[in-house]
């Protein structure tokens, strides 16, 4: 039997690698359903060549040119929300990679882990914004949780019985004293903090050793990317704030490490080719090939390290800060940052101005851990009005 797989967001970075690694091994993986919000063409180029069963566009508006181009194809078209979630939890699904970026991919991820799939997770501003309830989904249903994020991917791949972390043993029971998140630094690691005001949307998404999508560069330009995959890492890891640790490491080669009590410090080491994480997490605990070249280690010749500068990079405080204070926090910080990532993008935000609007909005907002979705997606709502103020005000 060919395991079935669903692409939520397949037409982004992350989709497109998962694509060209499942094309590698059509004796072992089917596809189900692709999804995308917007870009129908390409969308639509997948489907012809991956033929899958369902295609899910996010507006009625591209319901028909999409049918059109899969006229004489069986893939049958579906849009929206609804149909994302349909896709998610499909009895026929064994497998879903969750490749929406942002807020958007709460629901439908939500819906893969209660169906009991296993969940490929790309989308790290699920866990921000609901890791409690996300966990404990996990461990009612079953799913198996198999982190894509490269950095995760690695300390999934270090720690012993990873599985049973995920049911909620702590680190120490397993002989862990910390778990060390490597983060390259981005592309301003060495900018003067004065020429951080005038940086463009182009440059903040050039990024120096990883290719992905825009919000994830500029999160990796202002190193909330690694502020969110901390809390990540808290949840899936069950880790305590304290027991996590970001190292900047510019080569991108160790994607993490995690240190036992004996002195002993495992690390994963490969390109900067999320092929290999999807490759890991689709075929675990199996090795399957992903196309990645092999490390030229003497060519890599160095690796460096070196502490993270707090003045230059508050973003990646704010949400150190935003998980040790708890509560709905966590799901403010990730709402004011989508919001201001949306405005640099546009132009209507200065890039040393994401970080504080996402602090004035964290001051505006405290209240206790949402206790569902609804609570979730309203506290959300709720963070970005106020972020929206603050960025309008900083505009005018
Ligand atoms: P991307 O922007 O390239 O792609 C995003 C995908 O989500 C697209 O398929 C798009 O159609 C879909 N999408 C966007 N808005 C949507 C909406 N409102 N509703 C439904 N679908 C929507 O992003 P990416 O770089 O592939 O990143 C995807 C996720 O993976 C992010 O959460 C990111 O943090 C995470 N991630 C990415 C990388 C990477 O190398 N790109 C590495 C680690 C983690
Ligand atoms: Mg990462």
């Amino acid at each position: 039997m060919l395991e079935q797989v669903t692409i939520l967001g397949a037409t982004g970075s992350i989709g497109v690698s998962t694509l060209d690694v499942l094309a590698r091994h059509p004796q072992r993986y089917q596809v189900y359903a692709l999804s995308a919000h917007s870009r129908w063409q390409k969308l639509a180029e997948q489907c012809l060549r991956f033929r899958p069963r369902y295609a899910v566009i996010g507006n009625e508006a591209y319901r028909q040119p999409l049918s059109e181009a899969l006229a004489g194809c069986d893939t049958q078209v579906l849009v929206g929300q609804e149909a994302l979630i349909d896709v998610a939890s499909a009895a026929e699904v064994n497998t879903v990679m969750a490749a929406i970026v942002g807020a958007a991919g709460l629901v439908p991820t939500f819906a893969a882990v209660k169906a009991g799939k296993k969940l490929l997770l790309a989308n790290k501003e699920v866990l921000v914004m609901a890791g409690g309830l996300f966990m404990q989904a996990a461990r009612n249903s079953g799913a198996n949780l198999l982190p894509i994020d490269s950095e995760h991917n690695a300390i999934f791949q270090c720690l012993p019985l990873a599985r049973a972390l995920a049911q909620g043993d702590d680190l120490s029971t397993l002989g862990v004293n910390r778990i060390i998140l490597t983060a390259s630094g981005g592309p301003f690691r060495h900018l003067p903090a004065s020429a951080l005001a005038d940086v463009t949307p182009e440059e903040a998404c050039a990024h120096p050793t990883w290719e992905m999508g825009r919000k994830i560069s500029v999160d990796s330009a202002t190193m909330m990317n690694k502020g969110l995959e901390f809390i990540e890492a808290c949840w899936l890891f069950n880790a305590q704030p304290s027991e996590v640790e970001v190292v900047i490491h510019p080569q991108s080669v160790i994607h993490s490490m995690v240190e036992y009590r004996d002195g002993s410090v495992l690390a994963q080491l490969g390109n900067p080719d999320m092929r290999t994480p999807i490759a890991h997490a689709l075929a675990w605990p199996e090795r399957i090939n992903s196309g990645v070249s092999s490390l030229d280690i003497i060519a890599t010749a160095r690796l460096d390290f070196a502490a993270p500068d707090s003045e230059r990079f508050p973003c990646l405080v704010l949400a150190q800060q935003s998980i040790k204070v708890g509560g709905v926090a966590p799901v403010v910080l990730n709402a004011a940052n989508e919001e201001a990532v949306t405005a640099f993008l546009a132009g209507q935000l200065r890039f040393d101005r994401i970080a504080a609007v996402i602090a004035e909005t964290l001051q505006d907002i405290h209240g206790p851990e949402p206790v569902s979705l609804d609570a979730v997606q309203q506290a959300d709502a709720e963070a970005r009005a106020v972020a929206r103020q603050q960025i309008a005000a900083y505009w005018k």
